[in-house]
């Protein structure tokens, strides 16, 4: 994630810092010293690192649990509204993704319960006493973390709650319908959290959309990871394509920019392999600085990112629909461009399987692509 800092790393996972939740920290601290005083300051930002490092330790109970089936965390970020861990994948075995949800909130309890017994006690009503400074850390520390659970196991999405549900409908339904169930709960559940949010607190109203979003997302993406099950890359490339020769100017690539409806443009070498990409954007933006006798070759996004065509599909398409990224070039053995694997191609893809499920896609070039 951009705009955060790595603050240390373990067994595999760096755990970094958003940029927004150190501004978070300085206006707790500003707002607790301008009402009660530097020590109420000092208290108020204690009191928050720790809340945070329950949630990081809540994170790696999920890291950890996905580590045991081998899927791998990169990172970890902490963000104001909690942490967000970068797992490479979610299972596909419902009884493993609720393994995954279920072990953040479980850590929590168990943070709470070690809490009560240092404490010697738990009341129901601290939880309504999280500001309250006559409470010692401790209590309001038990107290958050019992929250933390209870909130995150909110069967909506992003909430753990909501993977919780989707695994255990899975079990019954399959994970398609799954999905689309517990996205619909997830949003149903915004609703009422925004509407609540209208007479009490607005700042449910900002949570309240963020999880109408996260649902959106998550039924989305899981319906193109669906979609691309058992189709590989070469039978969602877009084939008809101009590309730009590696001596081109800029003159050369505004004229095939009008020329064809692509948005993207890959610049070939004389034996026909990727070795550059321009976007239409990249293009108008080149305009702006150059004259039309720039060589493209000084103004092209390189290296490219290629890719097979024999590739399972659902493999590539993180890479496609990463922020930064554009296009995938797809090669052959050789490494010579075959074709450009596009967010556009995948969404279309995706119509027509939503249209036609048993729509067998033929793959143009198939064989000389899929040849690895
Ligand atoms: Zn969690």
């Amino acid at each position: 994630m951009r705009w955060s800092v790595t603050i240390g790393r373990f067994g595999g996972t760096a755990v970094k810092i958003h940029v927004t939740f150190l501004l978070f920290l300085a206006w707790i601290g500003f707002s607790a010293w301008r009402q009660q005083g530097a020590a109420a300051a000092r208290d108020s930002v204690l009191f928050i690192v720790l809340l945070f490092a329950c949630v990081v330790l809540h994170e790696f109970g999920h890291i950890l649990v996905a580590r045991h089936y081998g899927i791998a965390t990169p990172e970890v970020t902490l963000l104001p509204i909690g942490g967000v861990a970068s797992m490479q994948r979610m299972p596909e075995d419902p009884a493993q993704e609720l393994a995954i949800a279920i072990a953040g909130p479980l850590v929590n309890f168990v943070i709470a319960i070690v809490l009560a017994l240092l404490l010697g006690h738990i009341h129901a009503g601290d939880l309504a006493r999280l500001d309250d400074p006559q409470l010692s850390l401790l209590a309001r520390l038990a107290a958050a973390n019992l929250f933390l659970a209870v909130f995150n196991l909110v069967p909506a999405f992003p909430m753990d709650g909501g993977r919780v549900l989707r695994a255990l409908l899975a079990m019954k339904v399959g994970r398609p319908r799954a999905t689309r169930i517990a996205a619909t709960i997830g949003q149903a559940f915004a609703f009422v959290l925004g509407f609540v949010g209208l007479f009490g607190n607005p700042l449910l109203i900002f949570i309240a959309i963020f999880v109408y979003v996260a649902a959106a997302g998550e039924a989305q993406m899981t319906a193109v990871h669906e979609s691309a099950r058992g189709l590989s890359v070469a039978q969602a490339t877009e084939t008809r394509f101009a590309a730009l020769p590696a001596d081109a100017r800029l003159s050369d690539a505004v004229e095939t920019l009008l020329a064809a409806a692509q948005h993207e443009f890959p610049v070939v070498d004389a034996f026909g392999k990727p070795i550059g990409l321009m976007t239409r954007q990249d293009i108008l933006a080149a305009l702006k600085d150059h004259d039309r006798e720039a060589a493209v070759a000084g103004l092209m996004r390189a290296p490219v990112e290629t890719v097979r065509g024999a590739t399972p599909l659902e493999a590539a398409l993180e890479r496609v629909y990463r922020q930064d990224s554009s296009a995938l070039c797809v090669v052959d053995a050789d490494g010579v461009l075959v074709g450009l694997l596009t967010r556009q191609n995948v969404a279309e893809m995706i119509m027509i399987k939503s249209m036609r499920p048993d729509w067998r896609f033929k793959g143009v070039r198939a064989s000389s692509v899929g040849a690895d």
